[in-house]
C-alpha cells in the first residue's frame, strides 16, 4: 500500500480526555471532615462491602481494607433493623482506627423506616443512596420518596438517586411503552427502556429539590449491565441535567470479563469528560480479595490520565526471547512492593504516585522503554549476557549482575524515591 503525502505529514493530533462536563458540587461530611463529588473534584473511586452491615467488627474491617487500598467513599448495605442499629458503631471504630472515609448507605424498600426509626444512622451516614425503582408503586412510593428526602434534608445528608435496570420504577415503564405505542413511529423497546432510565433518574431527582433538598445534595446513577446500553444512557443523562454522576457497570461479571467491560464502557464516557465517581462491580473470585475493585478503578483512572494513585510499572509481554518466568516474577513483585508502600509513601514522597518504572525482558525494547521511563530495568532475554542494565532519568547508571538483580533493583528504586520526592527534593 501507498501512503499519500497527507498520511505522513504533520504531527498527531493531541489527544487527551475531553474537558469534564460542567456539574454542580456534593459534598460528602462526617465530623470534621468532607470530600467532594464533582465540580472541580477528581474523578472519586468508590466500593461497597460485601460483609453483614448488623457485623459491625467485619464490616469495619473491610471499609478500612477498601479505604486503605484508595476507596475515597465506601457504601454499605442497610437492609435491617440489626444492620441500621450498627451503622454508628462502624463509624466510631473507623474513626477509632483513623480511618477517613465517609460512609454511604444502600436502601431498597425499607429505607425510609429505617431511616426514620434508626435516627444516629441517618447521621452516621455521610450519603444515602436511592433506588426509586424499589420503594413499592403508586402513591407508597412516592410516600416513601418523600420520608427519605425529608431525612436527608433534616440530617443535611445528600442523597444519589441510583436508578437500576434490573428494578427499574415498573409504573413508569409501563406509562412510557402505552405512550410509545401512541406514536406514529413507535421506538424499539430498547430505547423506551434506556428513556425511562433516564427519565426516572431526572424526575426523581426534580421531585427531591421540590421536597427542599438542595440541587446541590443530589448525584445521579443509570446503571445496566450492557456496555452500549450504558455509553448511550450517560450520555444521555449528562446532556439533560448537571447533576454529578456516579458511574458503574452494574452486575459487570467476575475476573477479565468484569474488568474487561467496565473498562471498556467507563473508558468512553470518561474520555467524554462524564463521570464524577466510579465504581467497579466486579464479582470477586471465590476467596478473592474485595479490594481488587478499587484497584481496577484506580487503574481505569490512571492509564486514562485522568489521575494518578500508585507508580505505574511498564513490563513486556515477554515471549520467545524469555525462556525464563524471572522477569516476569520481578515485574509483579515491583507493583505489589510500590502499591504495599503507597499508604506510607502517599504522605512521605507527594507526587510519587506518578513515577514510571519499566520492568523489560531482553535487549531489544529494555533499553528504549526503561530510558522513557522514570527508572527502568533491561534483563537479559535468553543467549544474552546475564547481565541487566538499569535508567535512571533517561541515563544507564548501573548494570546489575548475579543472583541479587530483583533486591538490588528495589533498592535502587526505594533511593530513588527518596532522593527524587523527598523533604530533601521538595525544598531545592
Ligand atoms: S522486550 Fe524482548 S522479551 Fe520483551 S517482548 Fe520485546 S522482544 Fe520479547
Amino acid at each position: 500500500m501507498a501512503f499519500s503525502s497527507e498520511s505522513v505529514s504533520g504531527a498527531c493530533a493531541p489527544v487527551g480526555p475531553g474537558a469534564r462536563r460542567q456539574t454542580r458540587q456534593v459534598t460528602l461530611r462526617w465530623a470534621q471532615n468532607a470530600v467532594r463529588v464533582g465540580g472541580d473534584a477528581p474523578v472519586m473511586v468508590q466500593s461497597m462491602t460485601n460483609t453483614d452491615t448488623a457485623d459491625a467488627v467485619a464490616t469495619a474491617i473491610q471499609v478500612k481494607e477498601l479505604a486503605l487500598a484508595g476507596s475515597e467513599a465506601v457504601r454499605i448495605t442497610v437492609n435491617t433493623p440489626e444492620a441500621a442499629r450498627e451503622v454508628p458503631a462502624i463509624r466510631e471504630q473507623l474513626d477509632r482506627m483513623g480511618i477517613a472515609v465517609p460512609l454511604i448507605g444502600d436502601f431498597h424498600y425499607n429505607g425510609h423506616k429505617l431511616l426514620t426509626q434508626f435516627p444516629e444512622c441517618a447521621q452516621a451516614l455521610s450519603k444515602y443512596r436511592i433506588n426509586p425503582g424499589n420503594m413499592g408503586g403508586g402513591k407508597k412510593r412516592e410516600d416513601n420518596f418523600a420520608q427519605m428526602i425529608e431525612v436527608a434534608c433534616r440530617h443535611g445528608k445528600p442523597v444519589r438517586i441510583g436508578v437500576n435496570w434490573g428494578s427499574l420504577d415498573q409504573d413508569l415503564m409501563a406509562r412510557m411503552m402505552d405512550e410509545n405505542n401512541q406514536r406514529a413511529q413507535p421506538w424499539p423497546a430498547q430505547a423506551v427502556m434506556r428513556e425511562a432510565l433516564v427519565v426516572s433518574a431526572i424526575s426523581n431527582a426534580r421531585r427531591a429539590e421540590a421536597l427542599g433538598l438542595p440541587g446541590d445534595a443530589i448525584v445521579l446513577s443509570c446503571k445496566v449491565s450492557h456496555v452500549q446500553d450504558l455509553i448511550a444512557v450517560y450520555r444521555n443523562l449528562s446532556a439533560r441535567c448537571d447533576y454529578p454522576l456516579h458511574l458503574g457497570l452494574t452486575e459487570a461479571g467476575m475476573g477479565s470479563k468484569g474488568i474487561v467491560a467496565s473498562t471498556a464502557a467507563l473508558s468512553v464516557l470518561l474520555q467524554e469528560g462524564i463521570g464524577d465517581t466510579i465504581r467497579i462491580s466486579l464479582t470477586p473470585e471465590p476467596g478473592g480479595a474485595r479490594t481488587r475493585e478499587v484497584v481496577v478503578g484506580q487503574e481505569i483512572l490512571q492509564t486514562m490520565g485522568l489521575r494518578a494513585f500508585t507508580p505505574m510499572v511498564v513490563a513486556c509481554p515477554g515471549c520467545g526471547r524469555t525462556s525464563s518466568t524471572f522477569f516476569q516474577e520481578l515485574a509483579d513483585s515491583i507493583q505489589t512492593y510500590l502499591r504495599e508502600q503507597m499508604p506510607i509513601w502517599r504522605g512521605q514522597y507527594p507526587g510519587v504516585e506518578s513515577m514510571n518504572v519499566a520492568v523489560m525482558g531482553c535487549v531489544v525494547n529494555g533499553p528504549g522503554e526503561s530510558r522513557h521511563a522514570d527508572i527502568g530495568i533491561s534483563l537479559p532475554g535468553t543467549g544474552e549476557l546475564p547481565t541487566a542494565p538499569v535508567y535512571v532519568d533517561g541515563e544507564r547508571v548501573v548494570t546489575l549482575k548475579g543472583e541479587r538483580i530483583a533486591e538490588e533493583f528495589v533498592d535502587i528504586v526505594q533511593n530513588y524515591v527518596k532522593r527524587r520526592y523527598g523533604a530533601a527534593a521538595l525544598s531545592d
